[in-house]
């Protein structure tokens, strides 16, 4: 699919508040970190737009103001800069939008006012792109925090030179919506009344509806999840069921540059498949002493927020069904933050278990990489999972997955007991089926040598994005035709 020399590079532009290494919460991040450089390498030019945030990246690399504008936004003048990122460096070039008073924060996500905020990243995008002459060939909006853009391409005279662009929205996560009063559309731009609809479900501004209902085309992150929104879509459902034609599941792939244990910057101990079993065997040990537990023992890890979808919730259940029995050698890592609640019951049983049980609270790149390359296995207890990548990244470090059987996690994750399978499925998100497949796993570790085969084919399954970005692509190639 790469395209000719003479012809001109299309020209596609990804929107999202969430881009590796400049900012990331979660899987969005890790995404549209890497997605857009595969296009950019198969030949598009790829332009990757976010909210800009006071963070590392950002005050530590040179960035230029290309554009200044201003608009207004109800009854706020707002001044919108553009910074251009000056030399490439992720692979594909990076513009920040950045708004004096609303989008000049430390984090993504979490302030007050967020849905003037986000309002105000998609005005803004659409001014300067639109003072500025500038005509993408796509424009691609990830999740709701983007999702008016098209609503606002296509139906409002502001922004008519770009309403023959094609637009694809990607569905990242569709628990979140981005809901807004109705009071909120003074800060639109004017748009004819009738046209209300478009962006009205159930009483309130969607802007997630109003990206699926207006995009040129959808993508979900793995297939399952394209079915399962159907079904379950806190509230969208009968939406995507009505949008399913123009709808495509494509999984999430591993970026080898980032998640890679033969060249982890991050780990104290490299390894490739050759020699996963000393090399996770070193991990393990500098992990469990750093934590103090004992290195002899199968480690289960758990990565990630602490949310009702990832069912971290049920966490702690899960911990004292095992460890409050007798011992069953099984030792525990756990590394995530969220739910306020989740997080004093999963701390108050670290101590009520301290050689069994650690924890550490917060978001810790560096650790995580460490955990996946140390555990032996991982659980994902989650009751919605669009793609997941804790399950990705932990194959691709030799560690053995055991998920609850939905969404990308049924997708992308064989049962051993499966011909050619590698991993451990669990039917409910509920603690008897996660300890259940817990056992599962123990009874696995006690037969060294399947441990050892496991590990060495999980390694070589392949998850990369080539695969993936050739499925983008066929839809850039679509809607532009
Ligand atoms: P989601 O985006 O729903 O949170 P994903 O599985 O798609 O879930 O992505 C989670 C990403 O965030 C992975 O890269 C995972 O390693 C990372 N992550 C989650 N919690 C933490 C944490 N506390 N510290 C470090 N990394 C984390």
């Amino acid at each position: 699919v790469v395209q000719t020399k003479n012809e001109r590079s299309k020209h596609v532009v990804h929107l999202s508040a969430e881009c590796y290494p400049v900012a990331k919460v979660g899987g969005l991040g890790d995404v549209v970190g890497a997605l857009p450089r595969y296009l950019q390498r198969a030949g598009f030019r790829v332009w990757v737009v976010m909210p800009w945030y006071n963070k590392p990246f950002v005050r530590e690399h040179d960035f230029e103001v290309t554009y200044t504008g201003h608009f207004r936004q109800g009854s706020r003048q707002l001044e919108v800069q553009i910074h251009k990122e000056r030399r490439n460096l992720l692979g594909f070039e990076l513009y920040l939008i950045k708004i004096p008073g609303l989008i000049d924060r430390d984090e993504p996500y979490g302030y007050a006012d967020e849905s003037e905020q986000f309002m105000a990243f998609q005005h803004g995008f659409l001014h300067w792109i639109t003072d500025a002459g500038i005509k993408p060939d796509v424009v691609h909006c990830h999740d709701h925090h983007t999702g008016l853009i098209p609503f606002l391409m296509y139906h409002s005279e502001r922004f008519s030179a770009l309403r023959e662009v094609p637009t694809v929205g990607t569905v990242h996560n569709g628990q979140y919506q981005g809901w807004m009063e109705w009071n909120k559309a003074i800060l639109l731009p004017p748009f004819d009344t009738w046209k209300w609809g478009l962006l009205d479900w159930d009483g309130v501004i969607n802007p997630l509806g109003a990206l699926i209902k207006c995009c040129t085309a959808y993508t979900t992150v793995s297939e399952g999840y394209l079915n399962e929104l159907m079904i379950q879509a806190n509230g969208l459902e009968r939406l995507f069921e009505m949008e399913r034609a123009k709808g495509v599941g494509i999984v999430n792939g591993i970026d080898p540059s980032v998640w890679d244990p033969e060249h982890d910057p991050m780990l104290e101990h490299r390894y490739g498949a050759g020699d996963v079993q000393y090399g996770k065997e070193r991990n393990k040990v500098s992990l469990c002493e750093r934590f103090g537990l004992d290195t002899a023992k199968p480690l289960l890890a758990y990565i990630g927020r602490f949310a009702g979808e990832k069912g971290a919730d049920i966490l702690p259940q899960i911990i004292e069904n095992i460890m409050g029995g007798g011992d069953v050698g099984l030792n525990m890592m756990i590394l995530g933050s969220g739910d306020t609640q989740m997080e004093e019951e999963i701390t108050h049983l670290a101590e009520k278990y301290p050689e069994k049980v650690a924890v550490h609270i917060g978001y810790q790149e560096e650790l995580s990489h460490r955990i996946y390359a140390a555990a032996d296995f991982l659980i994902m207890p989650s009751r919605v999972e669009p793609c997941g990548l804790n399950q990705l990244y932990s194959m691709r470090y030799g560690t053995i997955p055991i998920v609850r059987a939905t969404g990308g996690l049924k997708d992308t994750v064989l049962d051993m007991d499966e011909p050619q399978g590698y991993g451990i499925l669990f039917p409910e998100a509920s603690a008897d089926d996660a300890v259940q497949a817990v056992y599962r796993a123990l009874e696995l570790y006690a037969q060294r040598r399947r441990m050892e085969q496991l590990r060495e084919q999980l390694m070589a399954l392949d998850f990369s994005w080539d695969k993936s970005a050739a499925k983008y692509i066929e839809i850039y190639q679509n809607i532009i035709a």
